[in-house]
């Protein structure tokens, strides 16, 4: 992998969370004059990459005075971040990116936000996402595109492409993003930063506007992994709100971060390197030989099901989407037409028409075709039978490893509208991340190299763990990160 040398834009803040935290606790830096420092960051480098669809400067200010004032303290307590649009807020608005939601103000936060509220936390603002979640790119944003930092001619990936082009920007310290199939992991990997799927409930999606239920999870993104198990310490936990939040105890996931494992054996699925980008595979191959150095242990692992994961996925997701999106009808929820109409059923179609754009049409008539009597067990069922096999094989495979290794994306940061209008090639994207969500087990992408070319575009790696896991994953990747120097790379921005 060739050595790239990126010379300063380095802000002249702490830009990472647990500097920033520090140089706060320490009274180097004021909550206020952090903030401020990232407002105007913000505003010099949005025109260029476009990560927020709202800047909410006012609450910004006065949160990060109350934290000056010594009236909100906590583990977080005056760090600067970002949240996916897609998360409730009572502060700003609510859009899913979607036209349907675009004046939505919520009634009450997410429980993340609210979480992150009580820890000290910062919120900049709400950023831009595929629209309702749905693609890998940002550029299915009803509002505009956002530009990936380390070539504002490619994308950031998606559909948390806004908070993660935001962190790799400097202008959040560290984002909430939600993961569906690889909405966390796959940006942060083409954005160069860290991003944390944590185990299906171990996070609350309540306030988190659902897509597939099932497969949503909200997580983390940061510059490090330290700043990932910082924000994880602060969002995990039972949520009565969430039925499927777990009660599980959280430990701290900063503990034993620096503490690195001890005969940790990497499981290697075999079906690694067909249709892999050469720069990607050259990564993961060098990345293998770093944990070999550290001391890990590599056994080949079968995954005998993966290759059904996209198939299986994009029934399961779009099947949840087509009955979860049915609220949105322009009567309980959403835009409405100001069409004549001559009943409620044209109401309905002609407002969902207006609001949801082409890949969130295309997801609920998928969902809505898939579940229809006479095709439910052909399709429906079906998914349902490969999701059951694929969780069979990541158990099988962890009886022989502890973490599992791949790549997060296939390729690295592809350019805007490439694949736009072809959404099987855009679907492709999530080879290597929708498993994940499918077996409800947490993943972690972290940064892993670059690319050769003139303009470098970083790569990240995927480890994948067994549920609740996350300690050891955590773990896991520090080890890397710390005897590797890729997350200290910034991308050269005007
Ligand atoms: N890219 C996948 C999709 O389009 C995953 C999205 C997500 O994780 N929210 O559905």
């Amino acid at each position: 992998m060739r050595r790239v040398q990126h010379r300063p834009p380095m802000p002249d803040f702490p830009d990472t969370l647990i500097a920033a935290r520090d140089a706060i606790a320490a009274r180097q830096i004021s909550a206020v004059e952090l903030t401020k420092d990232l407002l105007a960051r913000i505003e010099k480098l949005e025109p260029s990459i476009g990560a927020y669809l709202s800047v909410t400067t006012d609450h910004a200010i006065a949160q990060a005075k109350l934290v000056d004032e010594g009236k909100r303290s906590g583990p977080l307590a005056g760090v600067p971040v970002a949240i996916k649009d897609n998360l409730c807020t009572t502060f700003g608005t609510t859009t899913c990116a979607s036209r349907m939601l675009e004046n939505f103000r919520s009634p009450y936060d997410a429980t993340v936000v609210r979480k992150l509220d009580d820890a000290g936390a910062i919120v900049l603002g709400k950023t831009n996402l595929d629209e309702f979640a749905m693609g890998s790119s940002t550029e299915n944003s009803a509002f505009h595109v956002t530009r990936n930092p380390w070539d504002t001619s490619r994308v950031p990936g998606g559909s948390s492409g806004g908070s993660a082009a935001a962190v790799a920007a400097g202008t959040a310290i560290a984002a909430l993003g939600s993961d569906t199939g690889g909405s966390i992991r796959q940006p942060a990997a083409l954005c160069g930063i860290v991003g944390l799927k944590p185990t299906y409930g171990r996070v609350s999606r309540y306030g988190l506007v659902a897509f597939a239920s099932s497969l949503d999870q909200v997580g983390p993104f940061g510059r490090t992994v330290a700043d990932a198990a910082a924000m994880l310490n602060v969002i995990a936990g039972h949520d009565p709100k969430d039925s499927t939040s777990v009660s599980n105890e959280v430990p701290d996931y900063l503990a034993d971060l620096d503490t690195p494992l001890k005969n940790l054996r990497i499981g290697v699925p075999r079906i690694l390197e067909q249709g892999i980008d050469a720069d990607v595979n050259r990564a993961v191959s060098a990345a293998i030989e770093k944990y070999k150095e550290l001391g890990a242990s590599i056994v080949e692992v079968d995954l005998p099901h993966a290759e059904y994961g996209i198939a299986a996925y994009y029934v399961i997701a779009p099947c949840e989407a087509s009955s979860n999106l049915a609220r949105y009808d322009g009567v309980h929820y959403g835009h409405r037409t100001r069409e004549p109409v001559n009943d409620i059923l044209e109401l309905y179609s002609k407002s969902r028409a207006e609001g949801f754009g082409a890949e969130v049409q295309r997801r609920i008539m998928i969902g809505t075709y898939a579940l229809s009597s006479g095709y439910y067990d052909a399709y429906y069922v079906s998914a349902l039978r490969m999701r059951a096999l694929i969780k069979r094989d990541f158990d099988q495979a962890f009886a022989k490893c502890d973490v599992i290794l791949t790549p997060t994306s296939p390729t690295p940061a592809f350019k805007i509208g490439e694949k736009s209008t072809d959404p099987l090639a855009m679907y492709l994207v999530d080879v290597f991340t929708v498993t994940c969500n499918i077996a409800g087990i947490p993943g972690i992408s972290l940064p892993a190299g670059f690319t050769a070319g003139p303009t470098p575009l970083p790569i990240g790696i995927q480890l994948l763990g067994p549920v609740f896991s996350e300690p050891m994953l955590l773990r896991a990747a520090a080890m890397y990160e710390s005897a590797t120097d890729w997350h200290t790379r910034r991308p050269k921005l005007v």
